[in-house]
């Protein structure tokens, strides 16, 4: 089945290149040039992915973004010029999957692209359905995370991150590892996108997020959920 990519992107010659190389790995794609048309091809097209850049004409990558999510859980990768956005970008307000800083390297975004479909389009768990820690629960089925009885919203790396760590508490886990996992990155990930959403989550879930009781640092090697 071939998956429809919805892409994102007013600067043409870019547009008609990654529209090439993603129509020559077998994708489906539509391109959008401002922020009003991607809001109309989104909704139209309903697509597996879309690739959102930034800076647009109309409505800006940060508005569409918002606007998608409102009611679609659409994995998201944002191509970004600086940054120092990928705080917001990742995090609950905007919600993106991912993103790319320019300029990128078409393999690495085609290696990423994968990496998200493969998990949102075929990923199951089997065994425990729910995963309880302390004061944690996580229900594997529903995507859902309560913390001292109540439930908390993550973003779907979140809680990607979140359950997976979770399941596999006292294990330690490196950054690059993480990154494989999570993130399915095949060529050099940024072990930056960790830490971002390891902070993220310490402010959702951890009472005192400065001094983390559950998702642990492990000094020169990465993370590991505390075994209860
Ligand atoms: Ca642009």
């Amino acid at each position: 089945m071939n998956e429809k990519i919805l892409l994102v992107e007013d600067e043409k010659t870019l547009a008609k290149a990654l529209k090439f190389s993603l129509e020559k790995e077998g994708f489906l794609v539509s391109v959008a040039y401002d922020g009003e048309e991607a809001l109309k091809a989104a909704k139209r097209d309903r697509p597996q992915l879309i690739i959102l850049d930034l800076m647009l004409p109309k409505i800006d990558g940060f508005e569409v973004c918002r606007a998608i999510r409102r009611d679609s859980q659409v994995p998201i990768i944002m191509l970004t010029a600086r940054d120092e956005d990928i705080d917001k970008i990742l995090g609950l307000e905007l919600g993106a999957d991912d993103y790319m800083t320019k300029p990128f390297n078409t393999r690495e975004l085609l290696s990423r692209i994968r990496a998200i479909l493969r998990r949102t389009t075929g990923h199951s768990f089997s065994g425990n359905k729910v995963v309880r820690i302390g004061d944690i629960e996580i229900d594997l089925i529903k995507h859902r995370v309560n913390v001292r009885g109540g439930e908390v919203s993550l973003t779907s790396k979140e809680y990607a991150l979140l359950s997976f760590l979770g399941s596999n508490p006292g294990r330690v886990f490196s950054r690059d590892l993480l990154l494989q996992e999570i993130w399915g990155y095949e060529y050099c990930g940024d072990a930056r996108t960790v830490d971002v959403h390891i902070r993220h989550l310490r402010e959702k879930i951890e009472e005192f997020p400065a001094e983390p009781y559950y998702i642990l640092t492990v000094w020169g090697t990465g993370y590991k959920f505390r075994e209860v």
